[in-house]
Order: C-alpha cells, then sequence, then structure tokens
C-alpha cells in the first residue's frame, strides 16, 4: 500500500523502533505511549481493518498472538498486560493497517473508555 503509514515504517522509509520482526510480522514502539510499555504489533501483509480478516488470511492473526505470547515472556510481563485492535473510527482507529496494542506496566481498568 503506497500510502499507508505502517507499510513505510516495515519497508524502513520511516523510522521506528524495531522490537521484534520476523516474515510475517513487524513490532515496535508506538510513538506516544499510554503505557510504561507500549507495543504495535502488525503483520507485514497490509490488512486494513480487523473486519477485513476472513479464512484466507487469518493465519497472520494467530501468529501474531504466539509473537506477542513469546514477548510477553521474554519482556516479563507476568503481572499482566493487555492488547487492543480498534477497528474503525468510532473504534478509535486511527492508523488504518490492522495493527494490536500490547500494553503492559500499570493497572488498566475495565471497562474500556
Ligand atoms: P489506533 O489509534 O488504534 O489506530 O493506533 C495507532 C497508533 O499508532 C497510535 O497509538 C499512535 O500513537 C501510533 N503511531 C502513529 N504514528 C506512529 C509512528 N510513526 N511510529 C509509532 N507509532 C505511531
Amino acid at each position: 500500500m503506497n500510502d499507508c503509514l505502517f507499510c513505510k515504517i516495515i519497508a524502513g522509509e520511516i523510522p521506528s523502533e524495531k522490537v521484534y520482526e520476523d516474515e510475517t510480522v513487524y513490532v515496535f514502539k508506538d510513538i506516544a505511549p499510554t503505557a510504561p510499555t507500549h507495543l504495535l504489533v502488525i503483520p507485514k501483509e497490509h490488512i486494513s481493518r480487523l473486519d477485513e480478516i476472513n479464512e484466507e488470511n487469518s493465519g497472520v492473526i494467530s501468529h501474531i498472538y504466539e509473537v506477542i505470547s513469546k514477548l510477553a515472556k521474554d519482556m516479563g510481563l507476568t503481572n499482566g498486560f493487555r492488547v487492543v485492535s480498534n477497528c474503525g473510527e468510532s473504534a478509535g482507529q486511527s492508523v488504518f493497517h490492522i495493527h494490536f496494542h500490547l500494553l503492559a506496566g500499570r493497572d488498566f481498568g475495565w471497562p474500556a473508555g
């Protein structure tokens, strides 16, 4: 996707603080963190929104959760963490390349705001 901020980050055209990368997933620090740990976990494939997940592309989502589980262990997030994926503007999605916020290091309220 030519005009996608996160595709440009994956391609190295826009700088990011990379935490992890493999063939299908890229993980980097959120530029405006809302918790002591705030990472963004994204597929390298451009998928705009969570409601574009289907039988053909859902494999990347299970892999993303494997990566999240591994990162949580590696980073010692034993007190817990939260994973958030906003879908659509009213849910707070501002970048239309699917992404999973990995948040940790403080207590989180519920229900979400
Ligand atoms: P959302 O609002 O759920 O779509 O999340 C988008 C996230 O991308 C926000 O938390 C932003 O702070 C983050 N963000 C935007 N631009 C950048 C960037 N250049 N590098 C890292 N994170 C970014």
